[in-house]
């Protein structure tokens, strides 16, 4: 079993966005720049929102942060938005979900403009990837999809199945597996016979949120399995959606929870924003 190490993965990646962020310094004058609108202070929110300064600063992204109160306005925050639109400075503009519960979550990203999008949550850039544009791709399934690209998995003409279809992470995960010509299942809270459709699968994304949902009977022999979920077990530790310690045995790889897709979620929106910043230059 080899156990994919989206930590070192990530750190390789951000080394090699330093390179790309220097060469853009050197032709502008101007470092690449990532805004973070945060409101309120939802603690998890907070630590994200921590790691991914911290990760502009390895990459040498200049970052932006607008700490905002949880009772800021919907005109406020939606003001804040549309200044940083306009911020030369800025090549990609990030707010970090959830919000407070009086605010309009989609009319506030919908401020951002579509090149500056780098969490790729539009619906413009959803859309560019269900008819296989180029666009920019959300953070989560992009970074899925680089570590199969480094470890080398093959998804042309393999069976994947993705459980969870949100717009974040399962719906654009099953679009980028079948773009990468996967025959791909996508399974939700009202699939039947889950089991059976997880155990056909090559390739098994688990975003559901619920912690060690998957289990060793769900998953074929030597399959490769994503976790994408983050939860905290039954003693309050940090755990993904996979029964890892049951379901190691069976696969030929798998990522752990933690020090698996997340790190690479940052690393992609750095990435994301590396890009955005060169696109301004053509
Ligand atoms: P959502 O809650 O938006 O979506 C969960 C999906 O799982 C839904 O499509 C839901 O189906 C499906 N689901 C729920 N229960 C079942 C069930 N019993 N059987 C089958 N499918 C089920 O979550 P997200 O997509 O935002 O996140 C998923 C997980 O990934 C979470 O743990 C989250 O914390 C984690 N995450 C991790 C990131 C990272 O960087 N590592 C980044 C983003 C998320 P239905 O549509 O029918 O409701």
């Amino acid at each position: 079993m080899i156990l994919i190490d989206g930590k070192g993965t990530a750190a390789s990646i951000r080394s090699e966005l330093k390179a790309r962020t220097a060469a853009f310094e050197q032709k502008t004058g101007k470092k690449v720049g990532l805004a973070v609108v945060m409101i309120g202070s939802d603690p998890a929110s907070a630590i994200y929102v921590r790691n991914k300064i911290k990760g502009c600063e390895e990459a040498g992204i200049a970052s932006f942060a607008r700490f905002l109160p949880a009772e800021t306005t919907q005109e406020e925050a939606e003001a804040a938005v549309e200044a940083l639109a306009k911020d030369d400075c800025v090549h990609g503009i990030l707010v970090q979900l959830p919000l407070p519960a009086h605010l309009d979550a989609q009319k506030i990203l919908g401020k951002i403009p579509v090149e500056k999008d780098v969490d790729g949550f539009s619906a413009t850039n959803l859309g560019k990837l269900a008819m296989k544009e180029e666009g920019t791709i959300a953070c989560t399934p992009l970074g899925v999809m680089e570590l199969l690209r480094r470890y080398h998995v093959q998804t042309c003409g393999k069976r994947a199945v993705v459980v969870g279809r949100s717009n974040i992470v399962g719906r654009p995960m099953a679009l980028l597996l079948l773009n990468a010509d996967a025959t791909v299942t996508v399974c939700h809270s009202k699939t039947q016979n889950l089991k059976e459709e997880c155990l056909k699968a090559d390739i098994l994304v688990a975003a559901i949120g619920k912690a060690k949902f998957i289990t060793a009977d769900m998953v074929k022999e030597g399959a490769v399995v994503i976790d994408v979920g983050t939860n905290r077990d039954e003693n309050g530790k940090l755990c993904g959606d996979v029964d890892f310690e049951h379901v190691k045995d069976k696969v030929s790889m798998i990522t752990p929870v933690p020090g698996g897709v997340g790190p690479m979620t940052i690393a992609m929106l750095l990435s994301n924003t590396v890009a955005a910043a060169e696109r301004t230059l053509r």
